[in-house]
């Protein structure tokens, strides 16, 4: 049985065994490991140390910063298989998946470290005679970053390397469901021998280590990748310290589908875009607004396609198509979403009940004669579950597409340049996709507006997030 440990300056700390929880392949339903519920002491500690090292952190030119990225990376890769395992095993993720995940968490700490000789400050002009006005970038200082379980070895990569190639110092918690890929990731760093203190891993649950994370005096910026309800605890924490916020929530997609698209395509794109870690990203499909004139040969094509998506246990069977959702829990509340749709007027054209096996599987379904206002059409739904609505015109499709609280990721599958371009002008999300789906670039700037959070990652307005601007007026003689 693995025993995750904490990792605070460089030592791995264990704990007797009443302060630990399960760890459940969510697969089998087997105890594969212990993870600490949460001690309130490391983590007093992990960021006193990520404060008294920062300056000297900072103080390291970047390209030796990045340094560090870089070797992580190459270890990374060098444990690819193990890792991989890993977050298989943990979080019921199908063989492809997990190996893209641990490969772009590789690719994207290099391309963090980039940013080393890249990120810059600025000279402005003045108004005065024989002044200077500089504008330095500098580091926040301390950071935390509060992680789900759906990308977690990615989500460190993307959360620990613009906060480290910045000069900022950070402080981790992963889920307590899929703690053990980030025990390897701290095994990495202290194999390159990564500054102690710079990076530390704390484990518990967000209800007893979150607040601290958010409200601590010595954090200048805590970042969560979870839920809306996680997000909104964070920034009322946040607020009595006035602590930066970077909050990365929940979505709930829609996918247009005009008259004159590729059909073919579209379906094609939502399936694969719907069941990729059995519907639980917060970026995947989530509804469907279809064209009336198209709608009939739509979804008898979306039917008879998603049909052919077969689940199994990816520990088993490296080509998987579709794996089990994290936790009965979440078995039990996606089931509950699609019996509500269902009494409240949706066909149930395929899947929608929970298989009689070991592991917490849920078939691909498809409710069609949705409506807006619906449970189903309006609230985030993590698993492998497609509700139908048609509409008459363009207007109609983007109103309802706006309808929603969430404003993530938007899709529209069509020919016309100019209803994609008008589409762009006028969906009220951060990122839409044109002709396909998730996933988003390292280079491009994940962000969601309204409901799906503040702030955002990637490219260099994600670097952006982890630095403040410092500026000098310098009145220099004549
Ligand atoms: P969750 O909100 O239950 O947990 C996320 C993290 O927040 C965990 O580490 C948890 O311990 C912590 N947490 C919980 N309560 C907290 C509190 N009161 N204070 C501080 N931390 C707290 O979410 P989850 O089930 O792990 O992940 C799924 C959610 O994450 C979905 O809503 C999904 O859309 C979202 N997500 C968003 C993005 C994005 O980039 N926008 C990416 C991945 C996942």
């Amino acid at each position: 049985m693995k025993i995750v440990s904490d990792y605070v300056f460089g030592k791995f700390i264990e704990y007797d065994e009443s302060q630990y929880e399960d760890v459940l392949n969510p697969s089998t339903e087997e105890v594969i490991a212990k993870v600490p519920k949460g001690n309130l002491e490391t983590l007093e500690e992990a960021i006193n140390v990520a404060y008294n090292v920062q300056s000297a952190w900072e103080e390291l030119p970047p390209i030796e910063r990045g340094m560090y990225l870089k070797k992580i990376a190459n270890k990374i890769r060098n444990r690819a298989s193990e890792i991989i395992d890993t977050i298989i095993k943990e979080g019921g993720k199908i063989y492809d998946l997990a190996k893209t995940e641990v490969y772009f968490t590789a690719d994207y700490l290099d391309y963090m470290a980039e940013w080393a000789r890249r990120y810059e400050g600025e000279i402005v002009n003045s108004d005065r005679p024989n002044e200077h006005i500089l504008m330095y970038k500098k580091a926040l200082g301390v950071t935390t970053g509060i992680l789900p379980w759906n990308f977690p070895f990615f989500l460190i990569a993307r959360k620990a390397a613009p906060a480290l190639i910045t000069g900022n110092t950070i402080v981790i918690k992963p889920s307590v469901e899929t703690p053990m890929n980030a025990q390897i990731f701290a095994e990495i760093v202290d194999e390159v021998k990564l500054p102690k203190g710079v990076l530390n891993i704390v484990n518990g649950s967000g209800s007893k280590l979150g607040s601290v994370m958010a409200n601590h005096e010595k954090v200048s910026l805590v970042s969560l990748t979870g839920s809306e309800t996680a997000g909104q605890k964070v920034m009322l924490e946040a607020s009595k310290t006035l602590t930066n916020i970077n909050l990365e929530l929940g979505g709930k997609a829609p996918a247009i589908v005009m008259k004159d698209a590729n059909i073919n395509e579209a379906v094609k794109n939502i399936i694969d875009s719907r069941i990729i870690n059995t519907g639980q990203v917060c970026n995947c499909v989530e509804r469907i607004y279809v064209d009336e004139v198209i709608k009939e040969n739509f979804v008898d094509i979306l039917v008879k396609e998603i049909k052919k998506i077969q689940y199994s246990n990816p520990c088993d069977d490296k080509k998987s198509m579709m794996g089990p959702l994290i936790s009965k829990r979440s078995q039990k509340s996606v089931q509950e979403k699609v019996e509500r749709a269902i009494s409240e007027g949706a066909t149930l054209l395929c899947g929608g009940e929970i298989p009689n096996k070991k592991g917490y599987f849920y078939p691909p379904t498809v409710l069609d004669n949705c409506r807006n206002d619906m449970e189903i059409v309006q609230e985030e739904t993590f698993g492998p579950v497609l509700p139908i609505i048609s509409f008459n015109n363009f207007e109609e499709a983007i109103y309802l597409a706006n309808d929603s609280k969430y404003g993530l990721t938007s899709s529209i599958y069509t020919n016309d340049l100019n209803i994609a371009l008008k589409a762009i002008r006028k969906l009220d999300f951060g990122e839409t996709y044109i002709n396909r789906e998730n996933f988003e670039a390292m280079q491009g700037f994940h962000a969601g507006v309204k409901h799906s959070g503040i702030g955002g990652a990637d490219g260099k307005h994600g670097l952006d997030e982890y630095l403040r601007t410092h500026v000098a007026y310098v009145q220099i003689k004549n």
